[in-house]
This record gives C-alpha cells, structure tokens and sequence, in this order.
C-alpha cells in the first residue's frame, strides 16, 4: 500500500510521542494507530476502536497536539477517527525478532511466543497439533508433506513457528519463510540472475516450513520454482510443513501437479474452537497478563467472539488494557460497550444500508427520501451527513456505494462531505455525540439481528 502524506507525518508525530509517554502508554493507545488525512490545518488519525479515541482524547490530547504541531511547524488540528476502514488492534501478524538475532539470515522473523507450550490443544486443532509436534520430533520420518489449514487466525503460524523453535536447538538446516518472502527472493533471483543461488539455498534444507502457501495462487513462475524447490527437498527426504487458508483442493487456479504434491502426505485442518476450549484459551492468556477479570466477563467474550483466537486475543487484550489504565474492576455492562464490533456471529451486514437510512431518518425527525434528495434544510444537510459518516465508517462502503444510496450523487460530492464532516467532528462536539449515540443504537440493532 502506497504510503500517504499523512500517514508518514503522523508516523513522525508518533516518533515524538514515544519519547514523551510512557512505553505501556505508547504500545496499548498509540501503537495501532495511522495517519489517515492531512489537509490545510487538520490531521485525521485513524484509531482502531473508539474506547482507545476517547482514551486519547481525555489523557493525551494536549500532548498530542502539541507535538503534532512541532513536527508541522504550525497549529495542527488533530482529530481522531475510528472505524471498521482501520486493521483492527489485533490483526497485524507480530514480528518481533530481529532477522539476525535469531540466526537465519533472510528467513522471516520468529515470533518468541509461538511455541507448543503456549498452544492450546483441543478437539478442534488435535490431529494439527500432534502431527506439526511429530514433524518437529522426527523430521522426514513421518507425513511428508505434512499440510495444515484453516481460516485466519486459528493457529498455523504459531504451530508452524513451534516447529521451528523446537528444531532450532538441534543442528537440522532449517528455514522458515512466508509464501509472500519466498516469491519475492525467487523473482529477485530471477531478476539477477542469480537462480543457481536461490536454488543452493533452499535445496541443501532439511526442513522447509512455508507459511501461507495460498500466496502463490496465480504466480506461475513462482510456482515453478516452487515445485522444483518441492520435487528436490521430497527426494532427499526433507520435512516439508505448508500452511493455507483452504484445502489443496480448494485452491483453484493452482497448477494440478502442485495440487496433487500437496496431497502426497497428511491433510490437516484447524477448526475454530468451541465455547469451552475459547474459554480455556482466555483463562491462560490472561493469566499471562497479570491481571484478573471475572469469570462472567471471560463468558462474556468466550460468548461473543466465537469466530477465531486471533480476535479472542483482541477482544482479551482490549479488556486488560482498561483494567491497567483504570486500575478499576470492568462491570458487565462496560464490557459489554467494548466489545460491541466483536459481535462476529452477525456480522456487520445483518444491519444493511438501508437500516441505517432509516435509523437516521428516525432520529432527525426526516424521511429517508430527504435524506436521499436535495433538500438542504438544515435538519436535512445534517441527517444525510450523519449518514453518510456511518455508511462509510460504520458499515465501510465505498464513496462511489454511499453516492449511488443516497440518490445518484458522485464520488467527489461524497468526498467533500466527508471531510465537512472531519471537521466537524472535533472531540467532545455535538455532532461526535450525535454519530457515538447512532453508533450505539446500530450496535444495540447489530446485536439482537
Ligand atoms: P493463522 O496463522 O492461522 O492465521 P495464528 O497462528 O497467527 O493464526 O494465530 C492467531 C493468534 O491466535 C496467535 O496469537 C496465536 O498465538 C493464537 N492461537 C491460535 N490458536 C491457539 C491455541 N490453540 N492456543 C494458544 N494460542 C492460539
Ligand atoms: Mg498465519
């Protein structure tokens, strides 16, 4: 992704801050946050979830101002916007040693944490689990390849770094590397000229463990190279781990002898976890933390996010981080306010567009039809402008979708209107009240859909 004027800016702000707030302050409010839109006088960052906004709006506000101003050399008018547009806190894949420290020169990072003691085992990740434990106990002595899938976030990387960190006591020549960082080192090879390199590099492996073997879906070069890479490894009995977000069989334009080497050794998938083993899951990752929350408020999210562990963690870690910077117990309802966007069992969709239209209509006392028209009565303006912030933050439509809802306007119009709204939604505002209490009524909707 292309990186904007303000997200570099507000990434040097950032760099400021970090020397004037403490580091637990930085890494829970700070961290997740980006530049989004800069424009005369007014810096928009995007906040991931609108407890941390608020929390920086009261606390930091002033601290933040001002050093966004120094980096500017001028007033700056900083102002926070959350949203579903936003990676969530807890979706970025953490790496976090350094590519030498851990002794493999150009193989992707390990994260420290990824180990079999950490991981969980249930009935939803067994036959994973034994065979990734098996394949780092007996290298290429049992399936062979062994392929491990699921959907996000329900534990392959950290099985397939386990095995990494198991094996690297031992002196077997290993690598681990993502689908993404093995297709960028095969083309550069390709464009150097240097493929002989490439190829001495991976075929003296005992072990090759490839993460998110789906990039390669519609790289045909790389999949030849892949395959060849494959074929030598296989031959000389090296232990070959994938991971992929769908079966072998799923994975539609993939060469058919790519296929079928996938489905030469064991098939294993990772389900989502049931409401015990979520349980169990959160009990240790916050015994971890340090910090005690009730049992019926780990039911609660056990409850509430049921889709994988990697927005359990999130939802866990939102939680945490108030405790720390309360120091007060979180009662239900609280909880309940914070993990409103975890609803995953209905998703976001379950309140459409029109739903929204018809809430704001409600609200300002006007008929979704003005809000679709022309009318330019105050009430009016304000009503369509409400909608449109919610259509586009909220339910993340496209500008070109929100003018085609509200009557044929074009995307320029929509654009303008957003950053009116920018504006106007200056912390502690009456209108930043207004779309926080439309916000609170979609999720009441989103909840009981
Ligand atoms: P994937 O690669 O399948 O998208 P990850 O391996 O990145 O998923 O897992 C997402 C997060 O969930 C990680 O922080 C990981 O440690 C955690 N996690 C997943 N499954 C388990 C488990 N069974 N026990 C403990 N942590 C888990
Ligand atoms: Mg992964």
């Amino acid at each position: 992704m292309a990186r904007t004027e303000a997200d570099i800016t507000w990434e040097t702000v950032l760099g400021a801050l970090q020397l004037q707030v403490p580091a637990h302050t930085f890494e829970t409010m700070l961290k997740g946050s980006r530049g989004l839109e800069m424009a005369a006088g007014h810096l928009i960052v995007g906040i991931p979830n609108p407890f941390i906004a608020e929390w920086l709006e009261k606390r930091l506000y002033g601290v933040i101002q001002k050093t966004a101003a120094g980096v500017l050399k001028g007033p700056v008018d900083v102002q926070f916007s959350t949203g579903p547009a936003l990676p969530s806190e807890s979706s970025p894949e953490p790496r976090f040693y350094s590519k030498k420290a851990n002794g493999y020169p150009n193989g992707a990072s390990l994260n420290p944490k990824y180990t079999f003691d950490t991981f969980l085992v249930g009935e939803c990740n067994g036959l994973a689990h034994a065979a990734t434990l098996a394949a780092a106990e007996r290298p290429g002595k049992g399936y062979n390849p062994l392929f491990l899938c699921s959907g996000v976030g329900l534990g392959k990387t950290h099985l397939l770094q386990a095995i990494a960190h198991k094996v690297r006591e031992s002196n077997i020549n290993f690598r681990y590397v993502t689908g993404e960082q093995f297709t960028n080192e095969f083309l550069q090879s390709l464009r150097e000229g240097q493929a002989d390199r490439f190829r001495e590099r991976y075929r003296t492996l005992d072990m090759l463990l490839l993460d998110d073997v789906h990039f390669l879906i519609g790289k045909e070069q790389t999949q030849e190279g892949f395959f060849h890479t494959f074929n030598e490894l296989h031959n000389r009995g090296s232990q070959i781990v994938l991971t992929c977000d769908r079966l072998p069989k799923e994975l539609g334009p993939l060469e058919d002898r790519l296929r079928s080497r996938f489905q030469w050794g064991l098939i294993a998938d990772l389900q989502p976890p049931a409401l015990e083993m979520r349980l169990a899951i959160l009990k240790v990752k916050l015994e971890r933390s340090g910090i005690r929350l009730s049992e019926a408020i780990l039911e609660l999210i056990a409850k509430r996010v049921s889709t994988n562990v990697r927005e359990l963690e999130g939802a866990l870690n939102r939680l945490v981080a108030l405790v720390e910077l309360t120091g007060q117990p979180v009662a239900i309802e609280q909880a309940e306010r914070l993990l409103a966007d975890f609803c995953t069992s209905r998703p976001l969709s379950s309140v459409g567009a029109e739903k929204v239209l018809s809430l704001v209509a409600q609200r300002y006392s006007v008929s979704p039809e003005g809000i679709k028209g022309k009318d330019m009565t105050r009430n009016v303006s304000r009503a369509r402008r409400v909608t449109i912030y919610l259509l586009h933050d909220y339910l993340g439509h496209s500008l070109v979708e929100i003018g085609r809802l509200l009557g044929g306007r074009d995307r320029s119009t929509i654009h303008h209107a957003l950053r009116k709204i920018a504006l106007e939604m200056a912390p502690l505002s009456q209108f930043q009240d207004e779309i926080r209490q439309a916000r609170e009524e979609l999720d009441t909707l989103r909840r009981s859909a």
